[in-house]
């Protein structure tokens, strides 16, 4: 499942003066509030020191930088090639660090741990330094404020009491809200639209989610037994993590696989297989739904006047657009080349299919609407505008019972529009064909 507007994670295209200015001041206040706060935790002192404080500070530094040594071809793998989740594993040492140190030192763990991944992934995989600098203020706040839970709610002996186990749980807690709303916030509202998000968009990709509490439980265990057992313990935990990280790695192999890198949309088998799921679940609950199959017009002209490159990321912008004109959870996929299918849900009875072909007209007219800007560096820019599609079709049950039939009604459908002259939707088989009032292409 890929998150809308979730995107700007990609690691090149977050570029700090390209952002709105509501953005920009929230990362200011949480790069000001994180200072602040780590100078008030050094106003008032480090306090009565733990015992072999020297100890755990300098294992959990240690364990830090070979756990990130340990994992470093998984980690530029995944901040290379796709969207990073807005997890970082090292959450188990910063959450170690709140739990066994003070304020000042856990910052101190936090800084050097996230400094030293700067160093050896983060340099080398393009993401910007305002980000590491933001990412580090949230794990900042975040430690300062699952320590202040531990110390409000246990006990000095945080390991052993039941209040102490409820302050290491409430402070996991607290963790990864503070680090998930503000992460998710900016890049929400980073996102091109200013819609409110949805709750999913809130608290991240599920499995973002969990991974999140995986490594805070990891931290917390850490903690226990460095705390019971002496700092050296810690090193039972590396083994394990560098699995989950791997773990990270499978599931974005397998987002990859589902998707087509010139667009960002679902590939033709990864659309195929989902619009089959999703039509036995139409089945089931006697829903209908509407598949398009969307042919650019003329897009060979594209390539000839402004070349591939070009060619590409108008494919891509063209793909956005579609995406953006459907429900989250409508699939949308690139067919082949300059071709796109959409399988819209919910589209019951003629009321259902009115909403479909309003749809499918709108997103002809956006695609008509779209102007797409691309920086050149030789010419400083060229704008490609006067696009159009001819989309097709066909819906279930009406025009066919499974994907491959109503794939086949819509694709006819779709070389009917083109020889009605194109930028213009057909709906269903010729004999029950209707039709929008026709439009000229441009
Ligand atoms: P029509 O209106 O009949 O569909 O005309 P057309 O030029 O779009 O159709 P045709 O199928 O003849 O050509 C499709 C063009 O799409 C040819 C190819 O150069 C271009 N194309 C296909 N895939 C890609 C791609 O991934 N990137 C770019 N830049 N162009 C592509
Ligand atoms: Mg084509
Ligand atoms: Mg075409």
């Amino acid at each position: 499942m890929r998150l809308p507007g979730l995107r700007p994670f990609g690691a090149t295209s977050w570029s700090i003066w390209s952002l709105p200015r509501r953005v920009l001041v929230i990362i200011f206040l949480v790069e000001v509030l994180a200072v602040v706060t780590v100078a008030a935790s050094l106003r008032d002192g480090v306090g009565p020191l733990p015992e072999g404080w020297q100890w755990t500070l300098a294992v959990l530094v240690g364990a830090g930088v070979v756990s990130t040594e340990a994992s470093l071809g998984v980690e530029r793998v995944r901040h290379h090639n796709y969207e990073s989740p807005h997890i970082d594993l090292s959450s188990v040492w910063a959450f170690a660090a709140a739990v066994l140190l003070p304020g000042p030192l856990a910052a101190a763990v936090v800084a050097v741990v996230h400094g030293h991944i700067y160093l050896r992934v983060w340099r080398h995989t393009g993401v910007p330094v305002h980000r590491v600098v933001f990412s580090t203020a949230t794990v900042m706040l975040a430690v300062q404020a699952a320590a202040a839970v531990i110390r409000a709610v246990g006990p000095t002996d945080t390991f052993g009491t039941g209040s102490g186990l409820l302050g290491v749980v409430l402070a996991l807690f607290t963790y990864a809200a503070i680090n998930m709303v503000l992460v998710v916030a900016v890049i929400v509202l980073s996102g091109p639209s200013r819609t409110v998000p949805t709750f999913l968009q809130m608290i991240g990709h599920v499995d973002d989610a969990v991974l999140e509490f995986a490594t805070l439980s990891m931290g917390a265990l850490v903690a226990g037994a460095m705390a019971s057992f002496g700092p050296a313990y810690a090193v039972l935990v590396l083994p394990p993590l560098i699995v989950l990280h791997r773990s990270v790695l499978v599931r974005q192999l397998e987002e990859a696989a589902c998707t087509d890198s010139k667009t960002g949309l679902l590939n033709a088998a990864a659309w195929h297989l989902q619009a089959g799921q999703a039509l036995h679940r139409a089945e089931r609950g006697h829903a209908g739904v509407t598949v398009l199959v969307l042919d650019l017009d003329h897009f060979k002209l594209v390539n000839d006047r402004h070349g591939h490159l070009i060619g590409d990321q108008v494919l891509a912008a063209v793909a956005a657009t579609v995406r953006g004109e459907v429900r989250d959870e409508d699939l949308v996929g690139r067919f082949g080349g300059e071709e796109f299918v959409v399988l819209l849900l919910g589209v019951d009875g003629d009321d259902g299919r009115a909403g479909a072909m309003a749809v499918t007209e709108r997103i002809r007219s956006r695609v008509a609407a779209l102007r797409v800007e691309v920086p050149d560096h030789h010419h400083g820019g060229v704008v490609v505008d006067g696009l159009t599609v001819s989309i097709g079709g066909a819906t279930y049950p009406d025009d066919g019972r499974d994907v491959p039939q109503l794939i086949e009604i819509a694709d006819t459908a779709m070389y009917a529009a083109k020889n009605a002259g194109r930028n213009r939707v057909r709906m269903g088989s010729p004999a029950r064909t209707s039709t929008e009032p026709d439009r000229q292409a441009r």
